[in-house]
């Protein structure tokens, strides 16, 4: 139904789309997931004109659309969008804001779109509002009126931009069971969301974009449960990571500790957790102290909100070299330390590269 191929946009050196090729076929539905910036808006905007695409083509229904531009406002109907912000027409009725295009664009009798209108109104559960005013209105409800309003234009293809974002959580609920009904009915949507929970169980398949491309594709299962790749991962597992490195034992622990702390506030780590970490990076980076005097040593310390996981891992090039071998009878006590202090702790040694790699038992398993 659409076809979307090498799609390019940039806002003068911003190159903010780098390359989107993506299909759509009729009744799937699609949801878009990403970091903010990433360029999620800017391709929805793109698929009904709402930007000029700098390069690329999009097809839909195998007609060039950026040949027939013409026909923006035949478009525009067909694949019909609703914001974050509503955009409804804060000085006409509930039911004008729905009767509006239908009258204008396709040439509707006023009784015959007020019927069709009060229908949609019913089917979003807010027929009683029809002669209300949006600001009388809750966010939910204004939410609601704008895929009503949608839907009148009769679309083959909707586009939600953040449809929740701007709700009061108390009020997200609403707007999600009006949208998980539509796609009951097989209408095929499009839809840019933060709401993952939704994302997972509405939709057929997730696109994750990032840094201007579709970085991992699949279906919610595969990207929710199973991401192969590491930003994919991070993102769904909310990771946040801190990497070090360290060219000579003469580094600055008072600093890095410093860092370390800083990094716990912000994921807000409790504060045994925080000791326990401290704890686990001295002792092993007494553990790595070999590294230290040849090739030079990192570390990257990552811990995921979804699954409070935290995990330390020492990277190092050079000959193998197991620090949790311990022949050193110095490192014998710090070498208990780290055992205790770890749910898992595994060395490898992949490509040359030394890789320690220690999860931090989380308060139930201390
Ligand atoms: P997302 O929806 O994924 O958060 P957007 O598509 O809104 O991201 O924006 C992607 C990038 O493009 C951002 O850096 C944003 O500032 C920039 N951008 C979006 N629209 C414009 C515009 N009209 N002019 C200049 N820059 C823009
Ligand atoms: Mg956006």
């Amino acid at each position: 139904m659409i076809r979307v191929e090498q799609l390019r946009k940039s806002f003068g050196t911003l190159e903010v789309l780098k390359g989107i090729t993506v299909e759509i076929r009729k009744g799937e539905v699609v949801s878009i997931i990403g970091p903010s910036g990433c360029g999620k808006s800017t391709f929805l905007r793109c698929l009904n004109l709402l930007e000029q695409p700098t390069a690329g083509s999009i097809h839909v229904d195998g007609v060039d659309i950026l040949d027939r531009r013409a026909e923006v406002a035949r478009l525009r109907q067909r694949m019909n969008m609703v914001f974050q912000s509503f955009n409804l027409f804060s000085h006409l009725s509930v039911v004008a804001n729905l009767t509006l295009g239908p009258i204008r664009l396709k040439g509707m009798e006023p009784k015959a779109a007020r019927e069709k209108a009060i229908e949609l109104l019913r089917l979003v559960g807010l027929a009683e509002k029809a002669d209300s005013y949006p600001d009388e209105l809750s966010g939910g409800q204004k939410q609601r009126v704008a895929i009503a309003r949608c839907l009148a234009m009769e679309p083959e293809v909707i586009l939600f931009d953040e449809p929740t974002s701007a709700l009061d959580p108390t009020m997200v609920r609403e707007v999600l069971s009006v949208i998980r009904r539509l796609a009951k009915e097989g209408m095929t949507m499009v839809i840019v969301t933060h709401e993952m929970d939704f994302a997972r169980d509405v939709s057929s398949r997730v696109l994750y974009f990032d840094q201007g491309v579709i970085h991992e594709e699949g279906t919610p299962d595969q990207i929710f449960d199973h991401p192969q790749r590491d930003r994919t991962r991070a993102f769904i597992h909310r990771i946040r990571s801190l990497t070090r490195r360290f060219a000579s034992p003469d580094f600055d622990l008072y600093a890095l500790n410093a860092e370390v702390e800083a990094f716990c506030e912000k994921q807000i780590l409790s504060r045994p957790v925080r000791d326990n970490l401290l704890l686990l990076i001295e002792e092993s980076l007494q553990l790595c102290r070999p590294f230290l005097a040849v090739g030079g040593l990192e570390m990257t310390l990552s811990h995921s909100e979804t699954t409070d996981r935290t995990e330390l891992v020492w990277t190092a090039p050079g000959v193998r070299l197991n620090p949790l071998d311990g022949e050193d009878l110095e490192d014998a006590l710090s070498l208990n330390l780290v055992r205790n202090l770890c749910a898992s702790a595994d060395h490898e040694w992949v490509d040359g590269v030394n890789r320690l790699k220690l999860v931090l038992k989380t308060g139930s398993e201390s």
